[in-house]
């Protein structure tokens, strides 16, 4: 490599500039005509257009970090729920404005290309959301890092509402190209599976394996209002040159090519589930393929500026977005044992010192394990390094006085009860010098119930870092009509400093910002009911209170406990139709595991209760229930910013933290919701009398299940509750296929109802009733709004990242002079 200065046109942002890279990138880049250019075509010219401008700051930020030596952090994450890029890169440029008018100029409508650009969905929901909030953060605050995880060809799966009923659609995401992506093919590595372990010279070797080759893509991940970048680095399968040669050579180029696709599956599809899926063997090589790749090109990258691996753990943090990314652990340990040849104990010092890991679930039915059979077959070398490891820290546990045999079965990272598996969290606790759990609550139950035993071996090791999202895209994003009138009210520095926003508060009372707030929340209802209004065929009164749950479908989320809500609403409408009702548009998004048929009934029964409802003369605009299909977070972008209310109803105890409810409250939205993840750090600082709280708290469900829950009491104790259930079970809902809901009924009266939800029914109804109250009152209500608003500092990323940098990473930002 050389190292002349290269001429290249600098670029600049004014309007003109802009036009002529317009003009420039449709011809060179995409190879059109403008006589001939689709919106599509210019959609890619514009984003070429846009990325040649971060390009420059990308190399800068780069370049300082090689000359900072700095540490850098490699935030390893199955999922990354990204979204769509364009605007975002814009507003990180500030050139939204600019970028609109030489569209313009070229005779485009900048708003109608925006919706064309595909959503980049390599994540399910929560966790895969927050990496992507996260990477915006490092890059913001020029903590250096990469995120690294898998190219999926096909994201997340769309949904489609036919006849109620959930249907998936393969997404191919990649099928117009993606303008955003650098491919690498230089950047190679083998991923290898299989095979056996021999002793040689005094080391292991991994021998007869088979491989598949990782290949990098790098997308830039800008900072906003700052030149630092960061960079996502997402791996793809290739198969080997020489697969199958010998199929080729005996003529059969069909099976060669089979072969070589077969291959490249590993890195063909998101696993729909947003839990752990655990058990299939194409899940474990994804999580292997992309951490083996990740931790030989982090040796690469440090080995380019050192020659031993003395100060490997001054500048190496590794993250663990949840239990996914593991196996990095054992991987790096065989690189440096194995191959680089570092002392075991030197090796496992370097590792521990490393590593960190997120814990995303309480669940113990989510908590990742595998199989040892299958581990031994797909990587017996890893499982070899995964018993010595669990060897020495149970020698050294007894040492320390847990001498108990059954604590020692409790601990070990082996689960010997019946079919021998691997706990990959407690292989992630023992290798990690910093595990955090991702709000106050979640962080203390993980400490006190599931790793209570490694909590207190290790008391120094478990922490928490509460979630946080990036007001770039939740707020300035989501919302210019709200973002705007804050600009305007208190500057616009709240975008870096979330904390900003509690000079909202000496507007209280000022009676021209209220109104304009409403106004605000009023153009982002008239938007979402002017796009529902065209797939629903209904009209939506942008005055009724808009009362939102978006987010997967799942039992825990209680989505069902909503459901309820509404057919009382419903039957209670019927009764006093005379009576002044707080108008309601209660709106539901979310999709459901393809293989969880429990949440797909729920979407069914969201469905024919709506049509009940909606059809229904005697209800007229008193009452609207709406199921908007394919959540993802464009969709996300449009509904959260015209809701009023945000429904965060899980049973306490089982949401780890949420941050659906953070960007709700952000746009104004007033929660209802139990004392459970996050809600509770949202109650103490928008203030109780700014939030709705209701149900039992995480101590009281565990009271409840121990001295005994019985659901069918409060079933039959509750004539509206009763009367509810009833015409679920008896087909009110469904006259055509009465049994349809008896599962549901049954789940909830006779099968335990595991979440709780009919014992925390009759408070979540009258914390409904207290929600219609308050809205009618106006002025009370608007100043609730804006104090949500203003209070919303703490849950910036940002404030998480710089967490993270400080007590976890201890990383600083590279300098950029
Ligand atoms: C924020 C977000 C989530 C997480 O929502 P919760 O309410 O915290 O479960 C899921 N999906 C998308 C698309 C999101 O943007």
């Amino acid at each position: 490599m050389t190292a002349v200065d290269l001429e290249v046109d600098q670029l600049n942002s004014s309007v003109d500039a802009l036009r002529r890279s317009l003009s420039n990138r449709l011809m060179y880049g995409v190879g059109k005509d403008a006589v001939a250019a689709r919106p599509q075509d210019w959609l890619h010219a514009a984003a070429l257009a846009v990325r040649d401008r971060l390009v420059a700051r990308w190399m800068s930020t780069t370049r300082r970090q090689y000359e900072q030596d700095v540490k850098r952090v490699y935030y390893l994450s199955m999922e990354f729920l990204i979204g769509r890029t364009f605007t975002n890169a814009l507003l990180a440029l500030g050139i939204y404005e600019p970028m609109k008018e030489a569209l313009a100029g070229v005779g485009v409508d900048m708003e109608a290309l925006i919706d064309l650009e595909p959503d980049a969905a390599l994540g399910n929901g929560g966790l895969g959301r927050l990496a992507a909030c996260f990477l915006d953060s490092m890059a913001t605050l020029g903590v250096p890092g990469f995120g690294y995880g898998i190219r999926y060809e096909y994201g997340m799966f769309r949904q489609q509402i036919v006849d109620g009923e959930q249907v998936e659609t393969p997404d191919y995401w990649l099928r117009s190209g993606n303008p955003w992506e650098f491919p690498r093919p230089e950047i190679q590595y083998p991923v290898h599976f299989g095979g056996r372990t021999v002793q040689r010279d005094g080391h292991v070797e991994w021998v007869d394996t088979q491989h598949v080759n990782a290949t990098a893509y790098d997308t830039v991940i800008p900072g906003f209002a700052t030149s630092a970048t960061n960079t996502l680095r997402l791996w793809s399968a290739r198969a080997p040159e020489e697969l199958d040669l010998s199929a080729f050579n005996q003529g059969d180029y069909q099976r060669a090519v089979e072969t070589r696709n077969a291959s490249e599956n590993v890195s063909r599809l998101l696993y729909p589930d947003d839990s752990t899926m655990a058990g299939r063997e194409l899940r474990l090589r994804q999580e292997y393929f992309f951490v083996s790749a990740t931790m030989q090109d982090l040796i690469r990258r440090y080995l380019r500026t050192h020659s031993t691996f003395g100060r490997f753990s001054e500048k190496v943090a590794v993250h663990l977005n949840d239990t996914h990314p593991v196996l990095a652990i054992p991987e790096l340990m065989r690189l440096l044992v194995d191959i680089h040849r570092v002392p075991w104990d030197k090796a496992l010092a370097h590792v521990q010192q490393v590593f960190s890991y997120t814990n995303h679930t309480l669940m113990p039915e989510a908590l990742e394990t595998w199989d040892v059979e299958l581990l031994s077959r797909m990587l017996p070398r890893h499982l070899e390094i995964i018993f010595d490891i669990n060897a020495e820290f149970l020698r050294k546990a007894s040492e320390g006085g847990a001498h108990d045999p059954e604590m020692i079965r409790r601990i070990s990272l082996v689960d010997e009860y019946g079919q021998r598996r691997v706990r990959m969290a407690y292989l992630a606790i023992v290798a990690s010098h910093k595990v955090n759990g991702v709000s106050k609550l979640h962080s203390q139950l993980m400490t006190r119930d599931i790793f209570s035993d490694f909590a207190r071996l290790f008391p120094d090791r478990f922490t928490n870092v509460t979630n946080g999202i990036t007001p770039r895209r939740w707020l300035a994003q989501a919302s210019p009509s709200l973002a705007g009138l804050i600009d305007d009210a208190i500057g616009p520095r709240w975008r870096a400093d979330l904390f900003e926003l509690g000079a909202l508060r000496k507007l209280r009372g000022d009676a021209s910002f209220e109104e304009a707030f409403r106004a605000a929340k009023r153009s982002n209802k008239v938007r979402l009911a002017h796009r529902l209004a065209h797939h629903t065929g209904l009209t939506f009164d942008p005055d009724a209170l808009f009362d939102m749950q978006v987010k997967r479908i799942h039992e825990y989320k209680r989505q069902l406990l909503n459901v309820l809500h509404v057919i009382v609403r419903y039957n209670r409408i019927r009764a006093e139709p005379q009576r002044e009702w707080t108008p309601r548009v209660v709106l539901f998004a979310g999709k459901a595991a393809s293989a969880y048929r429990m949440a797909k009934t729920i979407i069914k029964l969201i469905n024919d209760v709506a049509a009940k409802v909606n059809h229904d003369p005697i209800v007229g605009d008193r009452l609207k229930v709406v199921f908007v299909p394919n959540y993802g977070v464009s969709l996300a972008e449009l509904l959260i910013p015209a809701a009023n209310l945000s429904e965060q109803i899980s049973t306490a105890g089982t949401e780890a933290s949420g941050t659906g409810n953070m960007k709700l409250a952000l746009n104004g939205a007033l929660t209802i919701g139990t004392l459970d993840g996050a809600n509770i750090e949202i109650c103490d600082s928008v203030g109780p009398e700014h939030i709705f709280i209701f149900g039992h708290t995480a101590d009281q469900v565990d009271g409840l299940r121990s001295a005994g829950y019985r659901p069918r009491q409060f079933y039959e104790q509750n004539a509206e509750l009763r009367m509810a259930l009833d015409q679920i079970r008896t087909g009110f809902f469904s006259p055509g296929d009465p049994a349809r809901f008896s599962d549901i009924f049954h789940t909830l009266v006779d099968w335990g109802d595991h979440y709780m939800v009919l014992a925390d029914f009759a408070a979540f109804v009258e914390a409904q009733e207290a929600v219609d109250r308050r809205f009618v009152d106006v002025p009370s209500w608007t100043a609730s709004a804006i104090e949500n608003v203003a209070g919303m500092g703490m849950f910036s990323s940002d404030r998480a990242i710089a967490e993270y940098a400080r007590d976890i990473w201890r990383v600083k930002p590279v300098e950029l002079g």
